[in-house]
């Protein structure tokens, strides 16, 4: 069975998940942290761009900073997000004051921002806070 490729955000490491197993609380094969945790994981840009590069399944990034109003307002609303859409898309969060390089490499102009890839490109982009039930209808 091939499944889907899906990096590990704790070691890095691509694990294949099949498709009927995604909300069955899939593991990492190298160190066993949980692959579809159900809530928003800050990650870190390493691993940013690998999982951006090489995920099968929707990863959904909040590029927000500590000093940004509404990021923070955003946050309980992205991790619940998370938590609805468990088995379906993986949430993850970016410091973007930590890994600034983020914003030029993304083309980021305005925080917080959201950006949804899946096998390796940007399927959708959206700027402005949202609320929990809109973010999970704008990740689908
Ligand atoms: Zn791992």
């Amino acid at each position: 069975m091939a499944g889907k490729k899906l990096t590990c955000l704790d070691c890095g490491q691509v694990n294949r998940v099949p498709e009927d197993r995604l909300d069955a609380g899939p593991k990492c094969g190298t160190c066993g942290a949980a692959l579809m945790p159900g809530n928003a994981i800050e990650v870190d840009w390493p691993k940013l761009q690998k999982a951006a590069r090489t995920d099968e399944v929707p990863l959904v990034v909040d590029f927000w900073a500590p000093w940004c109003g509404p990021c923070k307002m955003m946050g309980p609303e992205f991790s619940k997000a998370a938590g609805t859409l468990q088995g379906r898309a993986r949430l993850v969060k970016l410091n973007t004051e930590d890994f600034p390089q983020s914003g030029q490499t993304y083309g980021i102009r305005g925080i917080p921002t959201m950006i949804r890839f899946v096998g390796g490109r940007e399927t959708a982009r959206q700027s402005g806070a949202m609320r929990a039930d809109q973010i999970v209808g704008w990740v689908g």
